[in-house]
């Protein structure tokens, strides 16, 4: 919540990181608000159906509880559902991501007193919008459009400002973060991921800014990226992967760009040569054509790749996409098939929890609960510490000592 010329500006936000990039610089900018009104700006996501019935749900929940304030409704489901939103009364404005406004952090309100993701451990950066895969079951590229790179000096920029305000990590975040560049055609010079990753690090290096990507396609890792990934300090051994399907027939009819066996060598080629790496990746479980042995291929994927952090989707149809074409799964295979994935997931996260009892972590602290703090280790992993450390702060040297549920409990040194 923000309070600029006594008005409030608050936002809900729902889906990726990217959408949560882009609400913090709404919630800062001047774009989307006018003056003397509280306003209430919603980022949907549609990315499911699941989602974008909970994007209809919580806008409708605003309107009820915060009558009098300016609803905006805006993120991918104002896309996939703008005839609903356009015609719900409390709405006051449908807006098209493409119209969020001006993503330039430095024509935000000088000498404001807030800044972007002040209540947050880490900051967050966009650095490409948009996809030119359409993968067959993909909403995306028709919601965000066509791959678009932000200019390295806009990056450049913001990386300075985020490191200006003590932030010790930074989450470069894209939709299909590795097609960065290749729309050069708007960049000064040809561009690719590890070549910005290099210019960002090159950036920060005085002040050892920890680095994290979002969501990488692993058809598009190559041996720069990949070298980066293997030796790169500052980049956290924690690798997502969009998988999508551990069976090539179905990778097929899904468009993807890799096989089975390309995930299974690039996870191997990590884990061999990166300390504490851990791997994790999108599965999505129940895809038209998908078999029960094909379903097992994703099942069995978990261990042949050694996935830890496994994001489990049941496959649902969205409207203007090839699949939606297709004949769907009955609903109770799709239900079945994600529950199994589920344990499958939760099992191989537990386990790779216990295998870390006595070793030592690094990590970052996310919050402070009177004396216990709680972070992410430098692999993503949740751990717990009996220590009042500062939100933001790089710890080294803590002892994992056991496991309470899915998280970590550690021991520091320093005391
Ligand atoms: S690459 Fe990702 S964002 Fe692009 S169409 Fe495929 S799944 Fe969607």
């Amino acid at each position: 919540m923000s309070k600029i010329n006594s008005k409030t500006t608050r936002t809900i936000t729902l889906g990726c990181r990217f959408n949560f990039y882009e609400s913090e610089v709404m919630k800062l900018s001047e774009d989307l608000v006018s003056d003397g009104e509280d306003t209430i700006i919603i980022n949907t996501c549609s990315v499911t159906r699941e989602a974008e019935r909970q994007s209809k749900q919580i806008v409708r929940k605003a309107i009820r509880e915060n009558i009098g304030a300016k609803i905006i409704v805006t993120g991918c489901a104002a896309k996939t559902a703008r005839d609903y939103f356009e015609n719900l009364s409390g709405v006051a404005k449908v807006v098209q991501n493409e119209d969020k406004g001006d993503m330039d952090i430095s024509k935000l309100q000088t000498g404001q007193s807030h800044y972007l993701f002040e209540s947050r451990a880490r900051a967050f950066l966009q650095i490409q919008n948009g996809c030119d895969h359409f993968c067959s079951y993909c909403i995306v590229p028709i919601t965000r459009g066509r791959s678009k790179s932000v200019p390295p000096d806009f990056i450049l920029k913001h990386i300075d400002y985020f490191v200006d305000r003590g932030f010790n990590e930074i989450v470069l975040s894209g939709i299909d973060i590795t097609s960065y560049g290749k729309d050069s055609s708007d960049l000064s010079e040809p561009y690719d991921l590890h070549v910005i990753l290099e210019k960002v690090l090159e950036r920060t290096h005085l002040y050892k800014t920890r680095l994290r990507l979002s969501s990488i396609d692993p058809a598009a890792v190559n041996q720069n990226l990949l070298n980066l990934f293997l030796f790169e300090p500052r980049m956290m051994p924690y690798f997502h992967f969009s998988i999508q399907s551990g069976n090539n027939e179905v990778l097929k009819v899904m468009r993807r760009r890799h096989s089975r066996e390309d995930v299974i060598e690039l996870c191997s080629q990590i884990r061999k040569n990166r300390n504490q790496s851990v791997i994790g990746g999108d599965l999505i479980v129940g895809f038209p054509t998908e078999t029960d042995a094909m379903f097992d291929d994703s099942l069995n994927l978990v261990d042949d790749a050694g996935l830890s952090l496994i994001h489990v989707f049941p496959y649902s149809a969205r409207n203007g996409t090839l699949a939606a074409q297709m004949i769907n799964l009955p609903a109770t295979i799709i239900r079945e098939r994600a529950a199994k994935l589920k344990e499958k997931a939760n099992f191989a996260k537990t386990s790779l929890l216990r295998t870390l009892i006595g070793t030592t972590i690094s990590g970052l602290i996310e919050k402070r609960d009177h004396t216990v703090s709680i972070g992410k280790s430098d692999s993503y992993l949740p751990f717990r510490v009996n220590h009042p450390f500062r939100s933001g702060e790089v710890v080294h040297d803590l002892k994992v000592i056991d496991v309470n549920q899915d998280e970590l409990v550690a021991e520091s040194n320093n005391v």
